[in-house]
């Protein structure tokens, strides 16, 4: 166990995290950000982010991030590149109130921090239809920034309907020959610039109220099975590559007796106070509405302000 005794201890390195860690060192509080093993979030898997303040011709996502990092780093937050294993805010014997100082456990080691800050986001949701687990890393992806390059001159699916969808197509048409967007609903749910600039591009088509039943292939992807939904009527497409992007799952599995809501995500009570007294929120771990990284680093700003007058009031 590490015996020193954090005043706030960030769980998550995305935008909601590092903004914190910003945050709470400026206050000069002692913080310890809980990086994971592959640290900086979504962002570390996406190229040109073009709407985040300040950058007026866009900025690389992983540089946005390195960035972010840089600045907490210079105030003093330290940093573990672990994996978070767990966080563990059930009520000690007899007390009814989570044990403190809270404890929370990376890479096989205890951490301990008088106030915490849950910063983990949110995953990838996979199809789950037969032969897609096996394909992940053959075949099927959820990153066209990060696998794209290998489907040069491929034929490829994106399935989803929303903005991720539309930017995975775009990403994609740069490289394979052709890029079809499977969607279940017959209106799309992206917003319309990237509707727009999805529609423009010759090599994306789009297949409408259908989804798929079953990615096939041994080694490797060689087609998939898709099912149109209002006819039934079942078909096979030959296809290289299936890019999954179709919504995010709240990283909250490893916390115990923190409250969620029905869709999994971490309940927000006032502001960005969880259930558990001294324990804050921020970014897509509880927030399934804006999912965006300058909100993501708004909530980060907002917990650590609470962290830190919390804090203030324990004196
Ligand atoms: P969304 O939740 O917006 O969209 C998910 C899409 O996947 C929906 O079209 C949904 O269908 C479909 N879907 C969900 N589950 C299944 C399933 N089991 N099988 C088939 N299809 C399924 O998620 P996104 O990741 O696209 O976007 C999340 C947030 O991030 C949004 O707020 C978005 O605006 C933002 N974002 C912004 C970007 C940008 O501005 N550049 C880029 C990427 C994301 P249905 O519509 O029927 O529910």
């Amino acid at each position: 166990m590490d015996s020193k005794i954090y005043d706030v201890i960030i769980i998550g390195s995305g935008p909601a995290g590092l903004t914190a860690a910003i945050y709470t060192t400026r206050a000069n509080l002692k913080t310890l950000v809980v990086a994971g093993g592959k640290w900086g979030g979504q962002l570390m898997l996406t190229t040109a982010v073009d709407n985040y303040p300040g950058f007026p011709d866009g900025i690389q996502g992983p540089d946005l991030m390195t960035a972010m990092r840089k600045q907490a780093e210079r105030f003093g937050t330290e940093f573990i590149d672990e994996d978070f294993e767990t966080g563990d805010f059930s009520p000690s014997a007899g007390s009814g109130q989570a044990q403190k100082p809270f404890r929370v456990k990376a890479a096989g080691k205890d951490y301990l921090g008088k106030s915490i800050i849950i910063a983990t986001g949110a995953d990838t949701k996979w199809l789950d239809v037969s032969g897609e687990k096996e394909k992940i890393g053959k075949g099927v992806s959820s990153c066209a920034p990060c696998d794209a390059f290998f489907f040069k001159n491929k034929k490829t699916i994106v399935v989803g309907g929303g903005d991720s969808a539309m930017e995975e197509a775009i990403v994609l048409a740069n490289f394979a020959d052709s890029v079809t967007v499977i969607y279940r609903g017959e209106t799309l749910r992206a917003s319309q610039i990237m509707q727009d600039k999805a529609r423009k591009n010759p090599k994306i088509k789009f297949i409408f109220n259908t989804i798929v039943t079953k990615i096939l292939g041994e080694e490797k992807v060689t087609g998939v099975e898709i099912k149109n939904n209002k006819t039934n009527e079942a078909s096979k497409m030959d296809i290289d590559g299936v890019f999954v992007a179709i919504g995010h799952i709240p990283n909250t599995k490893i916390f115990k007796n923190i409250e969620l809501d029905e869709k999994g995500y971490v309940k927000v009570h006032d502001y960005t106070r969880t259930n558990i007294d001294g324990v804050f929120v921020a970014g897509d771990v509880h927030d399934s509405h804006y999912r965006q990284a300058v909100t993501a680093a708004g909530f980060g700003c907002a917990a650590a302000l609470e962290a830190e007058r919390w804090l203030r009031d324990q004196e």
